[in-house]
């Protein structure tokens, strides 16, 4: 080799180090998701376990080699709980406990009792166990960013699968007892993969948070968040790129005299009103029908197969249905309907804007028909 082992060892304890701490700063950044802190806590352990191995390769005593490779173990337990997280955003602090102790009773008795030469077979091996564990955990999470995810599971197996193979040469070896650290093209080969993989693992780490948070924010910014339904722009985005197909209905729906509610009951009680209207459409709407709050207290369905019969049983059920959840709300006396107007998709092509225009339209027809009922827009409005 070019440069020494213990230097190279050294030098990608030192890289994993450095790319903790560039991890826990970006989660400093943002600390409600600790994803990342799981990652710069595993990362730490490991460069730091790393570079404990390094003294073992320059005086080996099996007083270095144990601590360095628990150090290891626990880093690469605690990495497999960072993948968990992801996956599952759930705390992985049992399943570290368990990975980190299961580990290091696997890897290190051997080595603890002076087998410096066999005892390197489970140590390797559990390493590589770990890795692939690792990759396993990220793997369940690849719908979010196939490709990143992908390459970051390549590369804890490719390191894990470099273990596997120093494990096995040291296993042909068969000695058990080595008066150094084991040293053969094994090693080399797996200190180079480190090398390539180390930093490639930390920036996909740091770009897949990226891209999370990009989606979430994305999907934050198109979720009305007192209702949950999408909002007026994702509704938009959702139905601009074509026509509205004739069998496709429009259905807007506005909760009558609510600012009085508000006047009457206070904002938090209007709120609770709002809830309540997106529940029942949520309950009574279609499969496959898209909702939406387009503001205040007006909301939209599209349904995309459905005659007028149907999208005016349809709007004319969500509306009692809400009325009767209002009821239920908690205030004596209290009672709430809501008016709707519906159009459909023409022949020759509409817009969803000019759609919703038409749907707008009866359901202003409705209001000023005194309220608490549904109207079908104008057939052949655009003809
Ligand atoms: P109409 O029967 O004609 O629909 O009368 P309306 O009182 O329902 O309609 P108007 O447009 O006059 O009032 C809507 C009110 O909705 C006014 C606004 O203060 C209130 N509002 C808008 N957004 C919210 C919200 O998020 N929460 C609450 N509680 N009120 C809201
Ligand atoms: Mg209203
Ligand atoms: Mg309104």
């Amino acid at each position: 080799m070019l440069l020494d082992y213990v230097t190279l060892l050294a030098a990608v304890g030192i890289s994993a180090a450095c790319l903790s701490g560039m991890i826990f700063i970006s989660w400093l950044m943002n600390p409600k998701d600790s994803f990342l802190l799981t990652c710069a806590a595993g990362g730490a352990l490991c460069g730091a376990g790393l570079l404990l191995y390094g003294f073992y390769v320059v005086s080996p005593h099996e007083l270095i080699a144990v601590p360095a490779f628990g150090t290891v173990m626990t880093g690469l337990a605690v990495l497999v709980g960072a993948g968990y997280r992801f996956r599952t955003h759930r705390s992985p602090r049992r399943l570290v406990i368990i990975t980190a102790v299961l580990a290091n009773l696997v890897a290190l008795p051997a080595l603890m009792a002076g087998y410096t030469g066999l005892g390197f077979v489970p140590v390797n091996f559990t390493a590589a166990a770990l890795l692939f564990f690792i990759a396993w955990q990220y793997a369940g999470a690849r719908s979010h960013a196939p490709t990143a995810i992908s390459g970051l599971c390549a590369l804890y197996a490719i390191t894990g699968a470099s273990f596997a193979l120093c494990g096995l040469m040291v296993a042909i070896d068969g000695r058990p007892t080595l008066a150094a650290a084991p040293n053969g093209w094994a090693e080399d080969l797996s200190l180079l993969v480190m090398i390539a993989c180390v930093p490639g693992i930390g920036a996909v780490t740091l770009t897949l948070n990226q891209t999370r948070l990009a989606s979430e924010l994305h999907r934050a910014a198109m979720t009305d968040s007192l209702t949950g339904l999408m909002n007026r722009r994702a509704l938009f985005d959702a139905l601009s790129a074509a026509p509205v197909a004739q069998e496709t209905a429009v259905i807007v729906f506005d909760i009558d005299r609510f600012k009085s509610i508000n006047d009457t009951h206070g904002h938090a009680v209007g709120d609770r009103v709002i809830e309540t209207f997106a529940q029942a459409m949520m309950r009574d709407a279609p499969t496959g029908a898209l909702m939406a709050r387009l503001g205040g207290e007006e909301f939209a369905l599209v349904t995309f197969a459905a005659s007028a019969d149907e999208a005016l049983r349809l709007a004319e059920q969500i509306c009692h249905a809400f009325t009767r959840r209002a009821a239920g709300l908690g205030m004596a006396g209290f009672r709430s309907t809501a008016s709707a107007g519906f159009a459909f998709g023409v022949a020759h092509g509409a817009t969803f804007e000019q759609v919703l225009s038409e749907a707008d339209k009866a359901l202003y027809a409705a209001k000023r028909g005194g309220r608490n009922r549904v109207m079908s827009a104008e057939p052949r409005l655009f003809g």
